[in-house]
């Protein structure tokens, strides 16, 4: 078996038969010749089938150590395609630390079509998964590390008490990338990604991906790939194709970097909290350092100062710029509660412990020292403020 290294420059994209070019070709093509009605080479449509994409979902699965992927027009169109598995007056579980879009997407659109949703702190409470668990729960959803609070789930006994129900898991593995992380062989049913995020890292695409063992389930998931239609365009998939070579050498540059920063911003007198499964100080460090190759590129952090004052922080950066999203090579940064979870209910943050003095981080590839300078820099001019009880308990 060859490691994910050569795995992310080879699988799925054999060199082209005909002319040996060494890139896989975009096939930008809606649909496709016939001989005869119904008689074709195994394409008919490009929602159906396309031949790029097919090349990135090959290598997908290859990453996740897994049978099958489907490539999505979004981290948010693969997620449907998951929850499209349930039926009226189905239960699902998930983590209460989501990420924004996924919440939105359960609370504001699922619940309307009769499934009920609860939501359970997994990772400081591993035991509230079970105690949540009813006659008519379908699917347990895992975020880790979470967004923004970077907490850790142990996948394996969540997955296994799920298993023991007739529960299929769900792991949402976008912040840790299959570099880090590769739930499937942690017991996993199902691996979303936003490719959006580490797997294309260069902030140029939309995209999600799932990636499954079960044939049965696979063929399920490819039915709403189809007929519900969230599909990536051929173009999106190469570039992410292209993005998925470096993985290895982003990866590992991304957390390097973060890493020194968390040890850089937990010293600082205007930092409040660090939140970094890299940190001794962490909660989840023993799980992260079992169950992750590496710690991972992003970092949170509660500042020493009042809502407003936190808000400007994210101004003040040079290098870190203030956007939403995450996983890319250039560094970015944001302040969650008016930004990525604008959409979750501010009492739901608040329970959450998400405050209005968090910023996240999303470390780039830059150089390490000129990150820790622009935050230093931006530090300097923060007034530090009356430490906010209510935020970070
Ligand atoms: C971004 C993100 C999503 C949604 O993906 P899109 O590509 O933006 O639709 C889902 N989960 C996590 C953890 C994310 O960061």
């Amino acid at each position: 078996m060859q490691k994910i290294d050569t795995i992310a420059v080879h699988a799925g994209q054999p060199n082209d038969e005909q002319t040996g070019a060494v890139t896989f070709p975009i096939f930008q093509t809606s649909t496709y010749g016939q001989t005869w009605p119904g008689e074709h080479k195994g394409y008919s449509y490009s929602r159906t089938a396309n031949p790029t994409r097919e090349a990135l979902e090959r290598c997908l699965a290859a990453l996740e150590g897994g049978k099958h992927g489907l490539a999505f027009a979004s981290g948010l169109a693969a997620a449907t395609a998951c929850v499209l598995t349930l039926q009226r007056g189905d239960h699902v579980i998930a983590c209460n630390d989501l990420y924004g879009g996924v919440y939105r997407l359960f609370t504001q659109i699922f619940s309307k079509f009769g499934l009920e949703f609860s939501f359970v702190d997994a990772a400081a409470k591993p035991e509230s998964v079970e105690a949540a668990i009813k006659p008519n729960t379908r699917l347990l959803w895992i975020e880790t590390p979470s967004n923004p609070l970077l907490r850790i789930t142990d996948i394996e006994p969540a997955a296994a008490t799920a298993r023991g129900h007739g529960i299929k898991t769900v792991v949402d593995n976008t912040f840790a990338s299959p570099y880090l992380q590769n739930p499937l062989s942690l017991g996993a049913d199902i691996v979303l990604h936003s490719t959006t995020k580490y797997l294309n890292g260069h902030a140029d695409v939309i995209g999600g991906a799932l990636v499954v063992n079960d044939d049965d389930l696979a063929e399920e998931l490819h039915l709403y790939q189809n007929a519900a239609g969230g599909v990536p365009g051929p173009f999106d998939c190469f570039l992410t194709l292209r993005g998925i070579k470096t993985i290895g050498p982003r990866m590992e540059r991304h957390c390097a970097n973060a890493s020194r920063i968390a040890e850089f911003l937990q010293q600082h007198p205007a930092v409040e909290r660090v939140y970094y499964p890299g940190l001794e100080s962490h909660p989840g460090h023993e799980i992260a350092a079992r169950q992750q190759r590496y710690f991972g590129g992003m970092v949170s952090f509660d500042l020493r100062a009042v809502a407003e004052e936190s808000k400007r922080f994210t101004t003040l950066t040079q290098v870190f710029t203030l956007a939403e999203s995450l996983g890319a090579v250039k560094s970015l940064l944001c302040h969650p509660p008016s930004m990525t979870h604008a959409c979750v209910a501010p009492n739901v943050r608040k329970q959450n412990g998400i405050g209005h003095n968090l910023v996240r981080l999303s470390v780039g590839i830059e150089d390490g020292e000129e990150l820790i300078a622009d935050l230093d820099q931006a530090l300097a001019q923060v007034s530090v403020g009356r430490k906010l009880t209510a935020v970070s308990s």
